[in-house]
């Protein structure tokens, strides 16, 4: 029988190179960038094996006066740059895919803080790239600037083509480039040919084009990236008012149009807040005013929304970052028809923390991202067996079912024994809080591929003491029996239990999930800082409760602003009516009311309550090690492992790592010193 499927492998033909499928990886970033060009190739490369048809660079800087430190974006600034971004062309190339590359002139969004030279940009302003909030005002480009801008394009594109690229990329999307912030009115005030009238203001971007075509556009494929819509209303570009126009201007002129909508955090919006298509009703209209070929993302991970895509003519190739850094192998699986191997992206964007910390990209689903070149691991394939060992896993949250799957992966015989009566542990218990649903797909894929492993065997409703474990006569064992939320107070600002903790009114994260809700007026205090506390706040505001949130830090849900999520996050809790205090620390809990205490002024303020929820520390259920230990020291077990939230508490992608991790490592010898490959420059 026909693959329902095929469509999605038809050739593309993209100006004068030919995409072998639909599959196309979109520009990401990555926080390898430039300094880490060999683990960059090897994770570009494995998107290739795994079948996308096209796999792209993230932006890449092109002129030293468009320098994104710190953030590490690729670079290709002169001819030296051309061997790092060649490894990654090549890497692609081995599998048949084609490469594509952005590049990126920067303007506004530079700060230049490493090459320290002025930032070039349609009007003089303060830089809106980096911190938001850069001490860095942008010189307004003369006609000079923009002719020797025109100039590093086009030398870039030569490079590129030089370098081994197919597809190159002039940038307009995300309101990040030179060539977009021409085009909105809020960043051009100009009065020559530059300013003025849309097509004035598209003259930029229409020339990059024409330039690059001029210079590569024999062998290579001319792409525009473009945000058709700013999700601002009036007050930015709309897909129904200039979005449309700048398309309707330029239509045939570039080979390829990879559209989607601006700014990041909306482009790369996570399920938590959109549902895979979501920029569908943007983007539709595209196809309608060109012939070229067009792409858009939107989390698709479904092969039949992706058929849907293409057969209502919204898409010619499916555009996907995440969809492909949570599953290189996506297309190969969907070839193969094995649907239900997919290891669908949830949407949770801490691969987008790769980037806005600074550290090689990671994923919730897929630990082998960004380990692929400097731990040498495949997303698919793991190293077989190497003795007859069978190993019991205790704890089936994300650690222990990872762990369990990835040891039956290598073909040991594994027992995964679990307390509770649903396997899942964390991820099942989070993925029923507001919004956070796909993120039971952890869960899911995990338990499909252990119940395809003979060798595995699960035992839910089975909570384990050390006797037992002695007595079942298991030589390996591996605990990942996770953590629990601490009901003191105790975390970053607190080093001492909170007076009135032990109140029957005070509420940890664990009382809630398990369906113990408080109500009334309700202090939730949150100093965990990612998404916890805000999760709880937006599930007690819609069960009725008055809730007021505390958080020592500056912003509601902090360090979600490195996923992308925390203005969403605080404009969802403004609207539910949660009230904000930032910047304070609680100071005691009593019968009606909770004292704060301001963080820089130490002045206090009381709040009514009728419960208080504290959202601190957690605590790492590790007492079973601690038993087992002495039976390791002499030599009743052969080997023992803690693991996950049980070793110490973190975000599930950890776990899911440390559980990857331990299966990988089992039967082999501990390395003594760093147990990674480590990019150097190389002095000698
Ligand atoms: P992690 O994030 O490290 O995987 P979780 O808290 O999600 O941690 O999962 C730990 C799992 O271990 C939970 O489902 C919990 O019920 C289970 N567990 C804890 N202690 C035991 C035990 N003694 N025996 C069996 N299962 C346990
Ligand atoms: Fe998807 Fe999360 Fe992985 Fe990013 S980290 S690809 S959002 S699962």
């Amino acid at each position: 029988m026909a693959n329902p499927f095929d469509v999605l492998f038809e050739p593309v033909h993209i100006g004068p190179v030919t995409a072998p499928n639909r599959f196309y990886q979109v520009p990401h970033c990555n926080g390898f960038g430039h300094r880490m060009p060999l683990g960059l190739a090897a994770m570009r490369g494995m998107k290739a094996e795994g079948g996308w048809g096209v796999v792209c660079t993230e932006e890449v800087e092109i002129h030293h006066s468009s320098d994104l430190a710190p953030y590490c974006e690729g670079r290709l600034w002169d001819d030296e740059d051309i061997p790092a971004l060649a490894l990654m062309a090549e890497a692609v190339h081995e599998h048949g895919s084609l490469a594509g590359i952005e590049l990126a002139y920067n303007g506004l969004d530079a700060s230049n803080y490493y090459s320290r030279v002025p930032s070039l940009a349609p009007r003089s302003m303060g830089t809106i790239g980096g911190s938001g909030y850069d001490p860095v005002q942008t010189r307004r480009m003369d006609k000079e600037d923009i002719r020797n801008l025109r100039r590093w394009h086009r030398q870039a594109a030569l490079r590129a083509k030089r370098a081994g690229f197919d597809i190159v990329y002039c940038y307009a999307g995300h309101g990040m480039s030179a060539a977009a912030q021409f085009i909105l009115r809020r960043y051009n005030d100009r009065t020559d040919e530059y300013g003025g009238s849309l097509e004035n203001r598209t003259r930029l971007l229409r020339e990059l084009i024409q330039d690059t075509k001029e210079a590569i556009g024999d062998t290579c494929a001319v792409a525009v990236r473009f945000a058709v819509d700013e999700l601002m209303g009036e007050d930015g570009l709309t897909s129904q008012g200039e979005g449309r126009d700048v398309v309707a201007l330029l239509a045939e002129l570039p080979d390829l149009w990879d559209v989607n909508v601006s700014n990041w955090s909306n482009d790369s919006s996570p399920s938590r807040f959109e549902p895979e298509g979501f920029q569908e009703k943007y983007i539709s209209f595209v196809k309608q005013l060109t012939t070229k070929p067009v792409v858009g993302v939107g989390r698709y991970t479904s092969p039949d929304s992706m058929v849907s895509a293409v057969r209502r003519g919204i898409l010619d190739l499916i555009g996907a970052a995440r969809p492909s850094i949570a599953d290189p192998f996506l297309p190969a699986k969907i070839k193969e028809g094995r649907i239900e191997d997919i290891r669908e992206c949830i949407g949770c964007n801490i691969c987008v923390t790769g980037d806005t910390r600074f550290v090689p990209i990671r994923c919730t689903q897929n630990p082998a991202m960004g380990e692929e070149w400097r731990r040498g691991w495949h997303p698919e394939n793991i190293p077989l067996k190497k003795s007859a060992q069978e190993i019991m896993v205790i704890g089936a949250g994300p650690a222990g079912l990872e762990a369990a799957r990835a040891l039956g992966q290598r073909g040991y015989e594994v027992t995964l024994l679990e307390a509770r009566k649903e396997l899942g542990g964390r991820v099942l218990r989070e993925s029923a809080l507001p919004g956070l649903n796909e993120w039971r797909r952890v869960v899911d894929w995990r338990l499909t591929q252990i119940g395809k492993l003979k060798n595995i065997s699960v035992y839910p409703s089975s909570p384990m003491a050390s006797a037992e474990i002695l007595e079942s006569g298991a030589q390996n064992i591996i605990i990942a029996t996770g953590s629990a939320w601490r009901r003191d107070g105790l975390g970053r600002t607190l080093s001492k239990p909170i007076s009135g903790c032990e109140l029957k009114d005070v509420f940890s994260p664990d009382d809630l999930m398990d369906g113990k809700l408080p109500s009334g007026k309700v202090v939730l205090y949150d100093d965990d800082h990612y998404y916890m506390g805000g999760v709880l706040a937006e599930l007690l505001a819609s069960q009725g409760c008055e809730v007021t949130l505390v958080t020592p830090a500056p912003l509601v849900s902090y360090w979600s602003q490195y996923t992308l999520e925390q203005e969403r996050i605080q404009r969802k809790l403004m609207k539910l009516g949660v009230k904000l205090h930032v910047q304070h620390v609680l100071d005691s809990i009593r019968a009606d009311s909770v004292r704060i205490s301001s963080t820089l002024t130490r002045d206090l303020t009381e709040l009514e309550k009728d419960a208080v929820v504290l959202v601190t520390d957690r605590i790492s259920n590790d007492s079973l090690y601690a038993q087992l230990k002495p039976a390791l020291d002499d030599g009743r077990l052969r080997s023992l492992r803690l693991i996950g939230d049980a070793e110490a508490p973190n975000i599930i992608a950890q776990a899911v790592f440390s559980g990857h991790l331990a299966a990988r490592e089992f039967d082999e010898t501990p390395v003594d010193g760093t147990p990674f490959k480590v990019e150097r420059t190389n002095l000698a």
